[in-house]
């Protein structure tokens, strides 16, 4: 994501840094934008905070300053100096050097008496949508998550049936989620500039799912195996999961194509088979 011509910057421990391409580093530098992300989350002193991916800090300081629990991770070597160097007076305030992708969240949610965790960040791109399944693995864990991301992935995080970008992403992001696209995000507010665009997202889980399968893994082999298929109609695209006969006892026309599919469709056809044994 990290675009090439970009200057670099000295940070507080003195050490000079460029913007890292592999680390999907692109910084925000429009305040107007990190006030309304602030006002998005809208932080409160008894919140446990999770921030993942602080940078340089640029939404950090306004969501130290309201004095909950705040828990940083950053990969960056370099930055994590840098924030512990800026937060060492803060107690509140604890500078992780993780990968996301590795972070016991439960580990976390115990360090804050078992609170539900406020989730918020500008999420490097690249491994973005890892980072959504890990969390929602621990999604009894969390209150709510503020993102920002590419513009086209919230695009399908939140599609809904019939809509072009509907598909395997939205539909199991929204069956532990309410996902709600905030706005969107110009590139000329990172430092360096992103070539795509962004917006800023909230995932919301369910405190009591709407609908639940009975056997999760099987829900996401069945919109895999749909969506791997996009054109086909469900009767073909079905076929190695389940019988014709018991895809008609389902009530649902199978010439449908899985676009056409609600989640409560799918899970129907997830339960069909996990029922099997
Ligand atoms: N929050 C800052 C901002 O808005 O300016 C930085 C956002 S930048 C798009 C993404 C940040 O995530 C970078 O600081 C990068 O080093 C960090 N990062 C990248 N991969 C990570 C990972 N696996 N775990 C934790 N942080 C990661």
């Amino acid at each position: 994501m990290a675009g090439s011509k970009h200057k670099s910057v000295r940070l507080s421990t003195g050490v000079s840094h460029r913007a890292r391409k592999r680390f999907g580093q692109n910084f925000l530098h429009d305040q107007s934008i990190i006030d309304r992300i602030i006002k998005s989350v809208n932080p409160k002193a008894e919140d446990h905070l999770l921030e993942i991916g602080p940078g340089q800090g640029a939404l950090t300081s306004q969501l130290a300053s309201v004095g909950a629990q705040l828990d940083c991770i950053e990969l960056d070597r370099d930055l994590v100096d840098h924030l512990s160097n800026e937060y060492q007076q803060q107690d509140h305030v604890c500078i992780h050097q993780q990968d996301i992708l590795k972070v016991d969240l439960q580990q976390i949610a115990e360090s804050g008496g078992n609170k539900k965790l406020r989730i918020i960040g500008n999420l490097p791109y690249n491994i973005s949508t890892p980072v959504l399944f890990h969390l929602l693995k621990n999604h009894s864990l969390i209150k709510d998550m503020v993102f920002m991301l590419q513009l086209e992935v919230v695009q399908r995080m939140s599609a809904g049936v019939g809509d072009k970008n509907y598909g395997r992403l939205g539909i199991m992001l929204q069956y532990y989620c309410e996902v709600e696209h905030l706005f969107n995000v110009p590139s000329t507010a990172f430092t360096p500039q992103p070539k795509v665009n962004s917006a800023i997202v909230r995932l919301t889980p369910h405190e009591k799912p709407p609908i639940q399968a009975k056997d999760v893994e099987c829900l996401q082999t069945v919109i895999r195996t749909a969506f791997n298929q996009r054109r086909k109609t469900l009767r073909n695209s079905m076929k190695t999961l389940l019988s014709a006969e018991q895809l008609s006892s389902l009530s649902l026309d199978s010439k449908l194509r899985p676009e056409n599919l609600s989640l409560a469709d799918f899970v129907l056809i997830a339960d069909s088979i996990s029922s099997q044994g």
